[in-house]
């Protein structure tokens, strides 16, 4: 994968309304801070644009030197309600201030708050509600479900957890095996083989989108249908922002009622109002047995829910799921007063809104360039997909030029993703406004006009 340099370099200065870059980037004070991370962190941790964030606001976000960039990252897709929306910032003082700092699985009222808050706006039969810390334990939680639930109507030999390739769940053990991408695997000595994985129906990168493609890939793999316990999948798949086609879902939701299985919507990033719908899977018409959530159920401090079917959730006996964070009271009055703002501001109204501008545009885009091989997504969730046109094939160098001269220009994007590190992932806040979308459109169609230009001419190696 391509990587930044980490050598200042002339570049042209910007100053919008809302960018401004006023230093060579990456900046020169920076590059000491980057390179102190870098012995005290693993390199894992590193790969990232080298912006050292000091403050962000709204959809901007700022470093300590004077420049400044138009969010389309959300810090990976946590601040739905924007960064330091005034209303969390203020829970948050105020509960610290209030004097309540952590109580495990004691009861609290701003558990409870939060709790009621969060079921009230699921629908029927999401009704019981879990809280942890990560998005990846959750999808641990669900997967212990499924298997309990498994072995509750179909005895020990109904384990199979079926999943997607390509899809991402998170970094722990459970989390990375119902995960589709093999090369994060490879570490587990001893793969469960209760995992099984089946082509996401994306439409791109697996054309036939027919539920008889689901049962045929697990007859493939000898699979008896009986002996699933549960189905997972994001919601959207995170790598492209790939949605799959609703007849498709309502076939899957039809099939695990009918085989016992429970059906599970990974909403880690889908949920609160991402696509444009206040959870992902409305755009299905369906509801999953169980939903994961996190990232943007806070829109700021570490806080992940599973909601489910109460019968699915009261399974396990007093004490036996549990976490030291479980609705920490702070991160608690976070996620509901982010959640009140999210609702009271329309903010999904506003992604939806927005997010037609921004698909808009980017279907522009995809037309004049045969390079972008795909836009998917909806509402303010976007994967732009760089191909080379003759092979097809993911083009990382191409993608990594674009997100590169994007940072340039004040609009901050993360490295791309998906396989082949080919994709561009767009995913401001959701409380951007049309101006704001305007001017970084603005300056995206120029990073990508650049780097096409530039990669035709001479096509850029790995950097
Ligand atoms: N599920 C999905 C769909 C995700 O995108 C992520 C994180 N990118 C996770 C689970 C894992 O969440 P966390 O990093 O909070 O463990």
């Amino acid at each position: 994968m391509p990587v930044f340099s980490l050598e200042p370099r002339s570049v042209p200065p910007v100053k919008t309304k809302f960018r401004r870059i006023v230093t060579d980037f990456p900046v020169s004070q920076s590059v000491p801070l980057i390179e102190r991370l870098a012995a005290v962190e693993p390199r894992a941790m590193q790969g990232q644009p080298p912006v050292v964030w000091d403050q962000a606001e709204g959809f901007l976000v700022r470093d300590r030197w004077g420049n400044q960039w138009i969010d389309w990252s959300s810090g990976v897709l946590i601040t739905n309600a924007g960064h330091n929306a005034p209303r969390i910032n203020e829970a948050i003082r105020k509960q610290v201030e209030h004097g309540l700092l952590t109580n495990y699985c004691f009861p609290s009222e701003i558990r409870l708050a939060l709790l009621e808050k969060i079921a009230s706006l699921l629908p029927e039969p999401l009704k019981k509600v879990f809280l942890l810390t990560t998005g990846s334990e959750t999808v641990e939680c669900a997967i212990k479900l499924c298997r309990t639930h498994g072995a509750k109507v179909g005895g020990l030999s109904k384990t199979i957890i079926v999943s997607f390739a390509n899809a991402f769940h998170g970094r722990t053990m459970g989390s990375q095996q119902v995960g589709g991408i093999p090369a994060l695997k490879q570490w587990i000595v001893n793969l469960d083989p209760g995992f099984v994985q089946l082509p996401f129906p994306d439409g791109y990168r697996q054309t036939d989108t027919s539920f008889e493609a689901f049962e045929r890939g697990l007859r493939d793999q000898g699979v008896d249908f009986d002996s699933v316990a549960g189905v997972v999948l994001e919601t959207y798949q995170g790598a492209d922002a790939a949605f799959a086609p609703t007849p498709f879902m309502q076939n899957l939701r039809s099939w695990c009622d009918k085989h016992r299985a429970l059906l599970v919507c990974d909403e880690v990033q889908a949920g609160f109002g991402r696509t444009g719908t206040f959870w992902g899977f409305e755009h299905y018409g369906i509801v999953p047995d169980l939903a994961c959530f996190g990232k943007g159920i806070s829109s700021s401090l570490p806080l992940a829910a599973v909601a489910g079917r109460p019968d699915v959730m009261d399974m396990h006996a007093p004490g036996s799921m549990t976490s030291t964070h479980t609705g920490n009271p702070v991160c608690c009055a976070a996620a509901l007063a982010n959640i009140e703002t999210i609702v009271e501001e329309k903010l999904v109204e506003n992604a939806k809104r927005m997010g037609e501008v921004l698909h808009h545009n980017l279907h522009k885009l995809k037309d004049k360039y045969e390079e972008i091989a795909a836009v998917m997504g909806r509402g303010l969730v976007a994967g732009v997909v760089i191909a080379d046109p003759a092979t097809g094939d993911p083009d990382a160098a191409l993608a990594f030029e674009i997100v590169k001269r994007s940072i340039e220009k004040g609009l901050l994007m993360f490295s791309p993703v998906g396989p082949g590190s080919g994709t561009v992932k767009i995913c401001p806040p959701l409380m951007i406004s049309e101006e704001g979308l305007a001017d970084s459109l603005a300056a995206f169609r120029e990073a990508v006009d650049e780097a096409v230009v530039a990669h035709r001419t001479e096509p850029v190696g790995v950097a």
